[in-house]
C-alpha cells in the first residue's frame, strides 16, 4: 500500500502519470514559444489548440470559447472584474455564502469600493432558493456567480434553474465549477451557463493552469493586460506545460467518468456508511441526494476537528477540516456557519475527498481506524455529555 492514504482530493489532487508523460517533452525538447513565427514554436500552438480542443470536448463547449489562466482563482477574479468593467454603471453582484474565498475575498473588496454585494443564504442541507434569487436579482445586477458544487460538502447547486433566472433578466451568469469538472458531466452547449471557471490541480493536472470558458457572445474585458495571447483576452506568455497537462486530464476526465459516479461514489458510500456505523452522534453534512461522488462531510460530535485529523495523520490518511484555506484557525468554517450546523458539530467536522486512486484497501483501512479514534477523543473531550 502507498505509504500515505490521500482522502483529500477536494483541495488538491495526484497528477496522473499519463499527464506527467504528455508535459514532460514541452520543457526540454520542444520549449519554443507559441507566438513565434518559426515552426518550432507553431509545433507549441498547434499542441495548445489540442489541448483546448480536449477540454472543449469534456465541457461540450467552442475552443475559442477557452481562455486559460494560472488556477481557479485567477479564473474567479477575470470573470467578476471582467463582468464589472463591461457593464460600468451596473453596481450589484448576487453570489452565496458559501462560495470559495477566490469569489467571497474579490466581492468583499468589490463592497469596500461601493459595490452591492448580496449574498444568497443556504439550509440546513447546503441548498440555496431558487425564490431568493428571483427577489433579489434586478436592473442594478451586472452578475451573478455561483459556484457549481460546494468544495467542502459536495453539495451541487441546481446550475440550470439559477441560469434561467438569470437569462431571463439579462443578467450574466458565471459558475466556480471547479469541484465538479471532471466529476459529474457537463454540456455546456445546452446551458444557461455564460462563464465557468475550473481549476488544474482538482482534476488531475498540475496546480498554476486554470480554465476561464466563455460563451461566444458575452462580454468581458480583459483582466490582465499584456500581448496578444489568447485572441487579445489575457496577456502573458503561456503556461505550455500546464496547459497540455490540463489537455491530457480533460481527456483522461472524459474517459473515466463513469468511473468516478459507480466505483469511487461506491468507495465514498462504503466510507460512509463504515462511519455511520461505528461511531455515534455523527451526522453527515449537506444534501446527500444532491453532492459530488467523491465528498464525504461528516460532523462528530463533542470532538474537534483538527484533533482527528491529527490522529489520522499518525496512521498516514489526509483528509481535511473545513477547507485548507481556513484550516489553521480555529473558527468553524464560513460553510458550516451558513448552514446553521451547531457549533459542537461544525468543530467536529472532517471532510474525506475520494479519487480514482482510491482503493476499497484504503477504505476499509480508513473505516476501520475511524471508530476508535473517536472513542479515544471523546473520553478526552471537554464537550462530551456527562450520561
Ligand atoms: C480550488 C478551488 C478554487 C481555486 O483554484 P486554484 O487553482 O487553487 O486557484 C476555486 N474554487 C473552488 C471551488 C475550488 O475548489
Amino acid at each position: 500500500m502507498d505509504p500515505v492514504i490521500y482522502m483529500d482530493n477536494n483541495a488538491t489532487t495526484k497528477v496522473d502519470p499519463a499527464v506527467v508523460e504528455e508535459m514532460l517533452p514541452y520543457f526540454e525538447q520542444w520549449y519554443g514559444n507559441p507566438s513565434s513565427m518559426h515552426s518550432f514554436g507553431g509545433r507549441v500552438a498547434k499542441k495548445i489548440q489540442q489541448a483546448r480542443e480536449r477540454i472543449a470536448a469534456l465541457l461540450g463547449c467552442q475552443p475559442d470559447e477557452i481562455l486559460f489562466t494560472s488556477g481557479g482563482t485567477e479564473s474567479d477574479n477575470t470573470a467578476i472584474h471582467g463582468t464589472l468593467a463591461a457593464y460600468p454603471r451596473k453596481r450589484k453582484i448576487i453570489t452565496t455564502r458559501v462560495e470559495h474565498p477566490a469569489i467571497l475575498s474579490p466581492c468583499r473588496h468589490l463592497e469596500q469600493h461601493g459595490y452591492e454585494i448580496y449574498e444568497l443564504s443556504v439550509d440546513r442541507q447546503g441548498r440555496l432558493s431558487l425564490d431568493e434569487l428571483a427577489e433579489v436579482l434586478d436592473d442594478n445586477t451586472a452578475l451573478v456567480t455561483i459556484m457549481y458544487a460546494n468544495n467542502e460538502t459536495g453539495v451541487i447547486f441546481p446550475i440550470e434553474g439559477i441560469g434561467a433566472l438569470c437569462r431571463a433578466r439579462g443578467v450574466p451568469f458565471h459558475t466556480d465549477a471547479a469541484q465538479a469538472v471532471g466529476k459529474i458531466p457537463l454540456n455546456l452547449k445546452d446551458s444557461t451557463i455564460d462563464m465557468l471557471s475550473l481549476s488544474g490541480h482538482k482534476l488531475h493536472a498540475p496546480k498554476g493552469i486554470g480554465v476561464l470558458y466563455i460563451r461566444r457572445g458575452v462580454r468581458l474585458v480583459p483582466f490582465i493586460l499584456g500581448g496578444h495571447q489568447e485572441a487579445g483576452r489575457r496577456g502573458g506568455t503561456e503556461n505550455v506545460p500546464g496547459i497540455i497537462g490540463l489537455g491530457k486530464a480533460a481527456e483522461l476526465a472524459g474517459a473515466y467518468m463513469e468511473d468516478e459516479n459507480t466505483r469511487v461514489r461506491a468507495l465514498r458510500d462504503r466510507l460512509e456508511a463504515k462511519i455511520l456505523a461505528t461511531c455515534p452522534d455523527t451526522i453527515v453534512n449537506g444534501d446527500r441526494q444532491n453532492r459530488l461522488p467523491n465528498t464525504l462531510n461528516v460532523s462528530f460530535e463533542y470532538v474537534e476537528g483538527e484533533s482527528i485529523l491529527m490522529m489520522l495523520n499518525q496512521y498516514g490518511i489526509c483528509a481535511s477540516s473545513g477547507s485548507a484555506c481556513t484550516s489553521g484557525s480555529l473558527e468553524p468554517s464560513h460553510v458550516m456557519r451558513a448552514m446553521g450546523v451547531p457549533f459542537t458539530a461544525a468543530h467536529g467536522s472532517v471532510r474525506f475527498s475520494l479519487s480514482r486512486f482510491n482503493t476499497q484497501q484504503e477504505v476499509d483501512f480508513v473505516g476501520e481506524k475511524i471508530g476508535p479514534i473517536i472513542h479515544r477523543l471523546r473520553q478526552l473531550s471537554p464537550f462530551v455529555k456527562t450520561a
